[in-house]
Protein backbone atom coordinates (compact mmCIF):
# COMPACT_ATOMS: atom_id res chain seq x y z
CA UNK A 1 0.00 0.00 0.00
CA UNK A 2 1.09 3.57 -1.03
CA UNK A 3 0.16 6.10 1.43
CA UNK A 4 0.48 9.84 1.11
CA UNK A 5 0.59 11.82 4.26
CA UNK A 6 -0.22 15.63 3.08
CA UNK A 7 0.03 19.04 4.40
CA UNK A 8 0.86 18.28 8.09
CA UNK A 9 3.92 20.13 9.47
CA UNK A 10 6.68 17.52 9.43
CA UNK A 11 9.32 17.20 12.58
CA UNK A 12 12.19 15.08 11.74
CA UNK A 13 15.15 16.11 14.14
CA UNK A 14 17.73 13.75 13.10
CA UNK A 15 17.54 15.79 9.63
CA UNK A 16 16.51 19.04 11.28
CA UNK A 17 13.57 18.97 8.63
CA UNK A 18 10.82 21.30 10.08
CA UNK A 19 7.90 22.13 7.66
CA UNK A 20 5.27 21.59 5.44
CA UNK A 21 5.08 18.90 3.50
CA UNK A 22 4.68 15.38 2.04
CA UNK A 23 5.66 12.52 3.90
CA UNK A 24 5.13 8.85 1.25
CA UNK A 25 5.32 5.27 2.62
CA UNK A 26 5.77 2.75 0.47
CA UNK A 27 5.93 -1.07 1.20
CA UNK A 28 6.35 -0.09 4.99
CA UNK A 29 9.25 2.48 4.63
CA UNK A 30 9.51 5.81 4.03
CA UNK A 31 9.74 6.70 0.42
CA UNK A 32 9.76 10.58 0.75
CA UNK A 33 9.82 12.66 2.80
CA UNK A 34 9.99 16.97 1.97
CA UNK A 35 8.41 19.68 1.18
CA UNK A 36 6.40 18.61 -1.79
CA UNK A 37 6.30 14.79 -3.39
CA UNK A 38 7.47 15.27 -7.00
CA UNK A 39 5.24 14.06 -9.53
CA UNK A 40 7.47 11.00 -10.90
CA UNK A 41 7.15 9.83 -7.92
CA UNK A 42 2.88 10.00 -7.70
CA UNK A 43 1.09 6.54 -9.46
CA UNK A 44 -2.40 8.31 -8.42
CA UNK A 45 -2.62 4.90 -6.48
CA UNK A 46 -2.06 6.57 -3.10
CA UNK A 47 -4.44 6.83 -0.06
CA UNK A 48 -4.23 10.24 0.98
CA UNK A 49 -3.78 10.91 4.63
CA UNK A 50 -5.04 14.59 5.31
CA UNK A 51 -2.51 16.01 7.80
CA UNK A 52 -3.60 19.52 7.72
CA UNK A 53 -3.54 21.32 10.70
CA UNK A 54 -1.23 18.22 12.43
CA UNK A 55 2.26 17.11 12.78
CA UNK A 56 3.78 14.32 11.14
CA UNK A 57 7.01 13.10 13.32
CA UNK A 58 8.84 9.85 13.60
CA UNK A 59 7.12 7.74 16.02
CA UNK A 60 8.04 8.43 19.19
CA UNK A 61 10.24 6.32 21.30
CA UNK A 62 9.89 5.98 25.18
CA UNK A 63 12.72 4.78 26.25
CA UNK A 64 11.69 3.43 30.03
CA UNK A 65 8.84 1.42 30.81
CA UNK A 66 7.92 -1.46 32.59
CA UNK A 67 4.95 -4.17 30.57
CA UNK A 68 5.08 -6.79 33.76
CA UNK A 69 6.07 -9.33 31.11
CA UNK A 70 6.49 -12.32 32.11
CA UNK A 71 5.67 -12.96 35.40
CA UNK A 72 2.99 -10.12 36.68
CA UNK A 73 0.57 -10.40 33.74
CA UNK A 74 -2.10 -8.80 36.15
CA UNK A 75 -0.36 -5.82 36.01
CA UNK A 76 0.31 -5.29 32.53
CA UNK A 77 1.33 -7.11 28.79
CA UNK A 78 3.52 -6.65 26.10
CA UNK A 79 0.19 -6.62 24.49
CA UNK A 80 -1.60 -3.99 26.30
CA UNK A 81 1.49 -2.37 27.38
CA UNK A 82 1.78 -2.50 23.70
CA UNK A 83 -1.47 -0.85 22.65
CA UNK A 84 -1.30 1.89 25.57
CA UNK A 85 2.24 2.75 23.73
CA UNK A 86 0.47 2.91 20.20
CA UNK A 87 -2.32 5.49 21.80
CA UNK A 88 0.36 7.68 23.75
CA UNK A 89 2.00 7.92 20.23
CA UNK A 90 4.41 5.61 20.75
CA UNK A 91 5.85 3.29 18.24
CA UNK A 92 8.82 2.16 19.95
CA UNK A 93 9.38 0.93 23.87
CA UNK A 94 11.88 -0.66 25.77
CA UNK A 95 11.14 -2.48 28.44
CA UNK A 96 12.69 -3.08 31.91
CA UNK A 97 14.90 -5.87 32.98
CA UNK A 98 12.64 -6.53 36.34
CA UNK A 99 10.42 -9.04 35.36
CA UNK A 100 9.29 -12.42 37.08
CA UNK A 101 11.83 -14.22 36.19
CA UNK A 102 13.94 -11.17 35.73
CA UNK A 103 15.16 -10.47 32.42
CA UNK A 104 18.94 -11.48 32.87
CA UNK A 105 19.89 -14.49 30.66
CA UNK A 106 19.06 -15.65 26.85
CA UNK A 107 15.88 -17.84 27.53
CA UNK A 108 14.16 -15.49 28.99
CA UNK A 109 15.03 -12.24 26.73
CA UNK A 110 14.31 -14.37 23.93
CA UNK A 111 10.87 -15.12 25.79
CA UNK A 112 10.08 -11.15 25.53
CA UNK A 113 11.24 -10.94 22.14
CA UNK A 114 9.12 -13.77 20.84
CA UNK A 115 6.44 -12.59 22.40
CA UNK A 116 6.45 -8.88 21.91
CA UNK A 117 6.58 -10.12 18.26
CA UNK A 118 3.17 -12.20 18.51
CA UNK A 119 1.54 -9.48 20.70
CA UNK A 120 2.80 -6.47 21.08
CA UNK A 121 1.29 -3.99 18.38
CA UNK A 122 4.66 -1.73 18.56
CA UNK A 123 8.06 -2.31 18.16
CA UNK A 124 10.29 -3.48 21.76
CA UNK A 125 14.30 -3.30 22.18
CA UNK A 126 14.43 -5.32 25.49
CA UNK A 127 17.36 -4.37 27.97
CA UNK A 128 18.33 -6.99 30.17
CA UNK A 129 19.65 -7.01 34.64
CA UNK A 130 22.97 -5.63 35.35
CA UNK A 131 22.91 -8.89 37.88
CA UNK A 132 21.39 -12.00 38.30
CA UNK A 133 18.25 -12.14 39.72
CA UNK A 134 18.50 -8.42 40.09
CA UNK A 135 20.46 -9.48 43.66
CA UNK A 136 23.89 -7.34 43.27
CA UNK A 137 25.95 -10.31 43.56
CA UNK A 138 26.53 -11.99 40.15
CA UNK A 139 26.73 -10.06 36.96
CA UNK A 140 24.47 -11.58 34.42
CA UNK A 141 24.48 -12.89 31.04
CA UNK A 142 25.37 -9.69 29.30
CA UNK A 143 27.26 -11.08 25.79
CA UNK A 144 24.71 -13.64 25.42
CA UNK A 145 22.17 -11.30 25.49
CA UNK A 146 23.88 -8.87 23.52
CA UNK A 147 23.64 -11.14 20.45
CA UNK A 148 20.24 -11.89 21.17
CA UNK A 149 19.06 -8.59 20.89
CA UNK A 150 18.76 -6.62 24.43
CA UNK A 151 19.44 -3.07 23.30
CA UNK A 152 21.15 -2.18 26.81
CA UNK A 153 22.27 -3.51 30.44
CA UNK A 154 20.16 -1.70 33.54
CA UNK A 155 20.08 -1.89 36.96
CA UNK A 156 16.12 0.01 37.25
CA UNK A 157 14.23 -0.68 39.87
CA UNK A 158 17.42 -2.30 41.81
CA UNK A 159 19.85 -0.12 41.68
CA UNK A 160 23.81 -1.24 41.80
CA UNK A 161 25.13 -0.60 45.42
CA UNK A 162 28.51 -1.73 45.15
CA UNK A 163 31.16 0.41 43.36
CA UNK A 164 32.95 -2.54 42.69
CA UNK A 165 30.08 -4.43 40.98
CA UNK A 166 29.65 -0.73 39.41
CA UNK A 167 32.78 -0.45 37.68
CA UNK A 168 32.35 -4.34 36.41
CA UNK A 169 29.30 -4.46 34.89
CA UNK A 170 30.72 -1.09 33.26
CA UNK A 171 33.42 -2.43 31.92
CA UNK A 172 31.45 -5.45 30.44
CA UNK A 173 29.52 -2.88 28.68
CA UNK A 174 32.08 -0.91 27.36
CA UNK A 175 33.74 -4.46 25.90
CA UNK A 176 30.19 -5.29 24.35
CA UNK A 177 29.62 -1.29 23.26
CA UNK A 178 26.35 -1.00 25.17
CA UNK A 179 25.22 1.73 27.53
CA UNK A 180 24.82 1.47 31.26
CA UNK A 181 21.08 2.43 32.28
CA UNK A 182 21.11 3.76 35.86
CA UNK A 183 18.49 4.23 38.76
CA UNK A 184 20.29 6.21 40.82
CA UNK A 185 19.60 5.76 44.27
CA UNK A 186 21.84 4.74 47.75
CA UNK A 187 19.11 2.30 49.44
CA UNK A 188 20.86 2.49 52.89
CA UNK A 189 19.74 6.20 52.86
CA UNK A 190 15.92 5.44 51.42
CA UNK A 191 15.23 2.24 53.72
CA UNK A 192 11.62 2.46 54.49
CA UNK A 193 11.24 5.67 52.66
CA UNK A 194 8.18 6.37 50.91
CA UNK A 195 8.49 9.90 49.65
CA UNK A 196 10.80 13.31 49.36
CA UNK A 197 12.02 14.00 51.82
CA UNK A 198 11.30 17.93 53.14
CA UNK A 199 8.80 19.95 54.53
CA UNK A 200 6.15 17.75 52.79
CA UNK A 201 7.14 14.66 54.42
CA UNK A 202 7.66 16.15 57.58
CA UNK A 203 3.92 17.46 57.80
CA UNK A 204 2.90 14.22 56.82
CA UNK A 205 4.31 12.09 59.24
CA UNK A 206 6.36 9.63 56.20
CA UNK A 207 10.07 8.75 55.92
CA UNK A 208 10.89 10.47 53.27
CA UNK A 209 14.14 10.20 50.70
CA UNK A 210 17.13 12.34 50.60
CA UNK A 211 18.01 14.00 47.81
CA UNK A 212 21.70 13.10 48.16
CA UNK A 213 20.71 9.21 48.11
CA UNK A 214 19.86 10.00 43.73
CA UNK A 215 22.61 12.78 43.86
CA UNK A 216 25.07 10.15 45.68
CA UNK A 217 25.11 7.56 42.61
CA UNK A 218 24.89 9.78 40.00
CA UNK A 219 28.58 11.41 41.05
CA UNK A 220 29.29 8.01 41.86
CA UNK A 221 28.78 6.38 38.54
CA UNK A 222 29.40 9.57 36.31
CA UNK A 223 33.19 9.08 38.07
CA UNK A 224 32.89 5.16 37.30
CA UNK A 225 31.56 5.84 34.14
CA UNK A 226 35.05 8.17 33.35
CA UNK A 227 37.35 5.01 34.87
CA UNK A 228 36.20 2.61 32.48
CA UNK A 229 35.21 4.52 29.31
CA UNK A 230 31.46 3.25 29.54
CA UNK A 231 28.15 4.75 28.29
CA UNK A 232 26.59 5.79 31.49
CA UNK A 233 22.42 6.58 30.66
CA UNK A 234 20.86 7.70 34.11
CA UNK A 235 16.91 6.92 34.41
CA UNK A 236 14.43 9.29 35.43
CA UNK A 237 16.74 12.31 36.77
CA UNK A 238 14.75 14.06 39.74
CA UNK A 239 16.60 16.51 41.71
CA UNK A 240 18.60 19.92 41.23
CA UNK A 241 21.81 18.28 42.32
CA UNK A 242 22.04 15.48 40.03
CA UNK A 243 20.93 17.75 37.05
CA UNK A 244 24.13 20.18 37.69
CA UNK A 245 26.40 17.39 38.45
CA UNK A 246 25.59 16.13 34.97
CA UNK A 247 25.61 19.28 33.44
CA UNK A 248 29.46 19.51 34.42
CA UNK A 249 30.46 15.95 33.32
CA UNK A 250 28.86 17.09 30.06
CA UNK A 251 30.76 20.00 29.90
CA UNK A 252 33.88 18.51 30.81
CA UNK A 253 33.09 15.80 27.85
CA UNK A 254 31.70 12.53 29.96
CA UNK A 255 29.98 10.03 28.06
CA UNK A 256 26.79 10.76 29.95
CA UNK A 257 23.39 11.37 29.19
CA UNK A 258 20.27 10.88 30.72
CA UNK A 259 16.45 11.07 30.96
CA UNK A 260 13.52 12.53 32.75
CA UNK A 261 9.77 12.02 33.39
CA UNK A 262 6.59 14.24 32.80
CA UNK A 263 5.83 13.73 36.58
CA UNK A 264 9.23 15.46 37.19
CA UNK A 265 8.55 18.51 35.31
CA UNK A 266 4.42 18.78 36.20
CA UNK A 267 4.47 18.01 39.70
CA UNK A 268 5.72 18.88 43.08
CA UNK A 269 5.56 15.90 46.60
CA UNK A 270 2.50 17.85 47.55
CA UNK A 271 0.74 15.56 45.16
CA UNK A 272 1.49 13.19 48.39
CA UNK A 273 -1.15 15.54 50.45
CA UNK A 274 -4.02 13.24 51.21
CA UNK A 275 -1.90 10.37 51.23
CA UNK A 276 -2.15 9.87 47.70
CA UNK A 277 -0.65 6.79 46.37
CA UNK A 278 -0.92 7.86 42.93
CA UNK A 279 2.16 10.25 43.61
CA UNK A 280 4.23 7.48 44.89
CA UNK A 281 7.02 6.86 42.40
CA UNK A 282 10.48 6.49 42.94
CA UNK A 283 12.58 8.60 42.84
CA UNK A 284 9.89 10.44 44.19
CA UNK A 285 8.78 13.49 43.06
CA UNK A 286 10.56 16.42 44.40
CA UNK A 287 10.16 20.15 45.60
CA UNK A 288 9.18 23.30 43.10
CA UNK A 289 12.92 23.95 43.29
CA UNK A 290 13.63 20.74 41.66
CA UNK A 291 10.97 20.80 38.97
CA UNK A 292 12.45 24.16 38.21
CA UNK A 293 15.41 22.47 37.83
CA UNK A 294 14.13 20.08 35.76
CA UNK A 295 13.16 22.37 33.25
CA UNK A 296 16.22 24.24 32.93
CA UNK A 297 17.77 20.90 31.92
CA UNK A 298 15.28 20.15 29.73
CA UNK A 299 15.99 23.55 28.00
CA UNK A 300 19.61 23.52 27.86
CA UNK A 301 19.99 20.16 26.78
CA UNK A 302 21.21 18.36 29.96
CA UNK A 303 18.40 16.57 30.01
CA UNK A 304 18.63 14.45 26.84
CA UNK A 305 15.58 12.37 26.89
CA UNK A 306 11.94 12.50 28.01
CA UNK A 307 10.67 8.57 28.85
CA UNK A 308 7.47 7.93 31.08
CA UNK A 309 8.87 4.99 33.78
CA UNK A 310 5.51 3.71 32.95
CA UNK A 311 5.00 1.49 36.21
CA UNK A 312 1.32 -0.22 36.07
CA UNK A 313 0.31 -1.57 39.29
CA UNK A 314 -2.96 -3.36 40.14
CA UNK A 315 -5.15 -1.50 42.06
CA UNK A 316 -5.34 -3.41 45.46
CA UNK A 317 -1.42 -2.35 45.50
CA UNK A 318 -2.26 1.03 45.34
CA UNK A 319 -5.75 1.12 46.90
CA UNK A 320 -4.00 0.82 50.89
CA UNK A 321 -1.72 2.73 53.56
CA UNK A 322 1.19 4.96 51.41
CA UNK A 323 4.02 3.24 53.40
CA UNK A 324 2.51 0.06 52.54
CA UNK A 325 1.60 0.92 48.24
CA UNK A 326 3.59 -0.12 45.48
CA UNK A 327 5.85 2.91 43.63
CA UNK A 328 5.03 3.74 40.43
CA UNK A 329 2.57 5.41 38.08
CA UNK A 330 1.21 4.82 34.50
CA UNK A 331 2.73 7.33 31.44
CA UNK A 332 2.45 5.71 28.57
CA UNK A 333 -1.27 7.63 27.85
CA UNK A 334 -0.72 10.85 29.18
CA UNK A 335 3.19 11.73 28.45
CA UNK A 336 2.63 13.14 25.28
CA UNK A 337 -0.05 15.41 26.65
CA UNK A 338 2.30 16.27 29.65
CA UNK A 339 4.82 17.42 27.37
CA UNK A 340 2.82 19.58 24.98
CA UNK A 341 0.98 21.22 27.99
CA UNK A 342 3.87 21.75 30.84
CA UNK A 343 7.01 21.96 28.97
CA UNK A 344 6.19 23.15 25.04
CA UNK A 345 3.08 25.42 26.05
CA UNK A 346 4.74 26.47 29.36
CA UNK A 347 7.72 27.60 26.97
CA UNK A 348 10.07 25.61 28.46
CA UNK A 349 11.41 23.90 25.16
CA UNK A 350 9.80 24.24 21.85
CA UNK A 351 7.93 21.19 20.22
CA UNK A 352 10.45 20.78 17.86
CA UNK A 353 12.74 19.92 20.56
CA UNK A 354 10.07 18.21 22.60
CA UNK A 355 9.82 15.44 19.22
CA UNK A 356 13.72 15.25 19.75
CA UNK A 357 13.60 14.14 23.19
CA UNK A 358 11.09 11.81 22.11
CA UNK A 359 12.63 10.14 19.00
CA UNK A 360 15.88 10.90 17.65
CA UNK A 361 17.86 11.90 21.24
CA UNK A 362 16.76 7.98 22.69
CA UNK A 363 17.49 6.24 19.58
CA UNK A 364 20.88 7.64 19.24
CA UNK A 365 21.50 7.00 23.17
CA UNK A 366 20.77 3.25 22.62
CA UNK A 367 21.72 2.98 18.83
CA UNK A 368 17.92 2.12 17.71
CA UNK A 369 17.23 2.35 13.92
CA UNK A 370 14.21 4.32 14.31
CA UNK A 371 13.53 8.06 15.40
CA UNK A 372 13.86 9.06 11.99
CA UNK A 373 12.01 9.79 8.50
CA UNK A 374 15.05 9.22 6.16
CA UNK A 375 14.27 7.22 2.65
CA UNK A 376 14.55 4.10 3.44
CA UNK A 377 13.64 3.76 7.10
CA UNK A 378 11.32 1.91 8.57
CA UNK A 379 7.73 3.86 8.27
CA UNK A 380 7.16 4.23 11.97
CA UNK A 381 5.14 7.65 12.30
CA UNK A 382 3.50 9.76 15.01
CA UNK A 383 0.95 12.00 13.71
CA UNK A 384 -0.42 14.06 16.98
CA UNK A 385 -3.04 17.02 16.72
CA UNK A 386 -0.35 19.58 19.22
CA UNK A 387 -3.81 21.62 19.95
CA UNK A 388 -6.19 18.87 20.76
CA UNK A 389 -7.67 19.54 24.44
CA UNK A 390 -8.91 16.39 26.27
CA UNK A 391 -9.44 15.40 29.65
CA UNK A 392 -7.72 12.09 31.17
CA UNK A 393 -9.75 9.39 31.97
CA UNK A 394 -7.81 6.47 33.40
CA UNK A 395 -11.08 4.23 32.80
CA UNK A 396 -10.47 4.74 28.93
CA UNK A 397 -6.99 3.75 28.88
CA UNK A 398 -5.51 0.62 26.75
CA UNK A 399 -2.97 -0.26 29.84
CA UNK A 400 -4.47 -2.56 32.30
CA UNK A 401 -3.66 -0.44 35.39
CA UNK A 402 -4.96 2.81 36.53
CA UNK A 403 -2.51 4.13 38.49
CA UNK A 404 -2.29 7.75 37.51
CA UNK A 405 -2.07 10.84 39.29
CA UNK A 406 -2.96 12.96 35.90
CA UNK A 407 -7.01 11.35 36.05
CA UNK A 408 -9.10 14.26 34.94
CA UNK A 409 -6.54 16.72 34.18
CA UNK A 410 -7.58 18.69 31.35
CA UNK A 411 -4.12 18.53 28.42
CA UNK A 412 -3.40 19.76 25.51
CA UNK A 413 -1.96 17.63 22.54
CA UNK A 414 -2.45 13.76 21.71
CA UNK A 415 -1.35 11.20 19.32
CA UNK A 416 -4.18 11.17 16.51
CA UNK A 417 -2.76 8.04 14.63
CA UNK A 418 0.43 5.70 15.12
CA UNK A 419 1.78 3.57 12.25
CA UNK A 420 4.27 1.25 13.00
CA UNK A 421 6.26 -0.26 9.54
CA UNK A 422 3.62 1.51 7.20
CA UNK A 423 0.54 0.27 9.76
CA UNK A 424 -1.81 1.89 11.38
CA UNK A 425 -1.77 0.72 14.54
CA UNK A 426 -3.83 3.37 16.74
CA UNK A 427 -6.09 5.46 15.31
CA UNK A 428 -7.05 5.95 11.24
CA UNK A 429 -6.30 7.80 8.16
CA UNK A 430 -7.57 10.80 7.79
CA UNK A 431 -9.25 11.52 4.78
CA UNK A 432 -10.93 14.56 2.97
CA UNK A 433 -11.25 12.90 -0.63
CA UNK A 434 -14.40 11.61 -0.55
CA UNK A 435 -14.69 7.93 -1.52
CA UNK A 436 -15.79 7.59 -5.90
CA UNK A 437 -18.64 5.66 -6.87
ZN1 LIG B 1 13.85 3.32 38.42
ZN1 LIG C 1 11.71 2.21 35.96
Amino acid sequence: MRLLISGGRIIDPASGFDGCGDVLVEDGVIAFCGERLPDELKTGGERVYDASGLVVAPGLIDMHVHLREPGQEYKETLETGGMAAAAGGFTSVVPMPNTVPATDNRATLEFVVRRARETCPVRVWPTIAATKGNANEEMSEIAECRSAGAVAVTDDAFPLQSAEMTRRVMEYCRTFDMPLLTHCEDKAMTKFAVMNEGLTSTLLGLKGMPKAAEDLQVARNIELSGLTGCRLHILHISSERSIQLVREAKARGAQVTCETCPQYFSLTDEACFGYDTLAKCSPPIRTQADVEAVKAGLADGTIDAIATDHAPHATHEKECEFQAAAFGMIGLETSLGLVISKAVETGVITLAEAVKKMTAAPAQILGLPAGRLSVQSPADITIPDPNAEWTVDPERFFSKSRNTPFGGWRLKGRAVTTIVGGQVVYGEIRSTQKATA
